[in-house]
């Protein structure tokens, strides 16, 4: 496929920051467009997203450096044939450091992922199912393909953490409906999340209800037994008891003291890596929890390695795992990079891949990373970052790989725009 146009230009996310947005145009005039996310709650070893660092513009954040290198790489990109699999490994030579930080992941991944959205159009396919095909090609090796409606909804709906002003030191209360089509999941997702608002109305009042950067509620609260008993009587009340689960993601490198060893998890309350685990064992034993993404900071392996060895039993039956374990999720831990996640296959450190393209910059290296999690039976979610467009390519990947979906709640626009592409996915035309 040759590439006979390439443009990029800074527009805005979710938070006000600058991001970038890269234009791709094929021979035959096929057009692909991608919006690059960005976290807040990053993992050291994310792959570099490349800001001007210009305190005089948008606070140092503007990431003209990386327009510029998409640009430049015109010369080198325009009219040459290419593969998603051969353009991404000249973004990466091209770069030629560990962690792209020389043209920026940001810069590479608009290419890459513009790139295949265009083919996508060449070939007259929806997005997801040029996607599959892609990652099929990829990676021979991975034979396990799930079935386009297994694909679970991870719905943020109480925001904390870095996503929010309140005390929660866990960053994300999620609910997950287990039962019926993904379009039957949003409509349970958007009734509870109804619910919700009302329950907390009702018990903080009015002013309460604002919500965090996922589009979560962010109530004045500071324990998490005070948002998972909201969400307990927001499902009740929704009238879904028994068919949603919830999970967690602590980010807890984000309220973790490295030179302590100590998590501060409720503010004032600072425990060691198995007192955490504990306390983690004690809400599974109360709360229908079945998954918990980054318990433990990126790289505290003992404090994974132990909670693997002493998993506590779900409360429900657990649709990730048959012997009803919890699963933990890797996020910061792996930030989507085959070496990180053979390291903690190898040790053993969680049992589920957290997928975020813009963590390790390609799309080929998000594949290879999904095709090495399925293969050993982890679970996968492909996930939103806080920082978002309105851009739903997300979605098309989750339903391209049968993959679970991580994307916050139904609110705010850039949220809803990875809702409604799923919608338009599974709604009969
Ligand atoms: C997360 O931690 O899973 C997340 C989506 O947040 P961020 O994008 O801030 O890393
Ligand atoms: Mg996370």
């Amino acid at each position: 496929m040759k590439i006979i146009n390439l443009n990029a230009i800074q527009i805005l996310d979710s938070r006000a920051n600058p991001t970038l947005q890269v234009d791709v145009i094929l021979e035959d005039g096929s057009k692909g467009s991608f919006q690059v996310p960005s976290g807040a709650s990053t993992g050291i070893h994310e792959a570099h997203e490349l800001r001007d660092e210009n305190m005089n513009f948008y606070h140092g954040k503007s990431v003209m450096r990386a327009v510029e290198n998409v640009l430049n790489l015109r010369e080198k990109l325009l009219n040459q044939d290419f593969t998603q699999e051969s353009l991404d490994s000249f973004l990466i030579a091209t770069d030629g450091s560990q962690n792209k930080e020389i043209l920026g992941a940001n810069a590479i991944l608009g290419i890459s992922v513009a790139f295949a959205k265009a083919c996508a159009m060449h070939f007259s396919l929806p997005i997801y199912e040029y996607l599959r095909r892609v990652a099929f090609k990829i990676n021979m090796e991975n034979k396990k393909v799930r079935n386009l409606e297994d694909i679970h909804l991870f719905a943020n709906i109480i925001n904390g953490g870095l996503h929010s002003g309140n005390k929660l030191n866990i960053q994300e209360f999620m609910i997950v409906p287990t039962n019926g089509s993904p379009i039957e999941k949003i409509r349970a997702i958007s009734e509870i999340y109804h619910e919700l608002k009302s329950i907390i109305e009702e018990k903080y009042g009015k002013n309460d209800t604002a919500v965090g950067d996922e589009g979560g509620f962010a109530p004045s609260i500071s324990k998490a037994e005070e948002a998972l008993n909201l969400i307990v009587e927001a499902v009740k009340k929704a009238n879904y008891e028994g068919l949603v689960t919830i999970a967690l993601d602590s980010a807890a490198s984000d309220f973790y003291d490295a030179d302590l060893k100590l998590y501060e998890v409720e503010p004032g309350l600072k425990l060691d890596y198995k007192k955490l685990s504990a306390y983690y064992s004690d809400l599974v034993a109360k709360y229908p929890i079945v998954s918990i993404e980054d318990p433990f900071a990126e790289d505290d392996f003992e404090g994974f390695a132990y909670f693997m060895n002493n998993l506590p039993t779900t409360i429900v039956q657990n649709p990730f795992n048959k012997d009803s374990k919890i699963i933990v999720v890797g996020d910061d831990l792996l930030v989507t990079n085959p070496s990180r996640i053979s390291m903690a296959m190898e040790k053993n450190l969680c049992s589920s891949l957290l997928l975020k393209i813009n963590q390790i910059g390609t799309l080929s290296e998000s594949l290879k990373a999904f095709s090495m999690a399925n293969g050993a039976g982890w679970h996968t979610i492909v996930s939103h970052r806080s920082g978002e467009t309105s851009d739903d390519f997300i979605s098309d990947l989750a339903v391209g790989l049968s993959s679970s979906i991580k994307i916050g709640a139904p609110a705010r626009g850039e949220r809803v725009a990875k809702y409604n592409k799923l919608l338009n996915i599974y709604s009969k035309k």
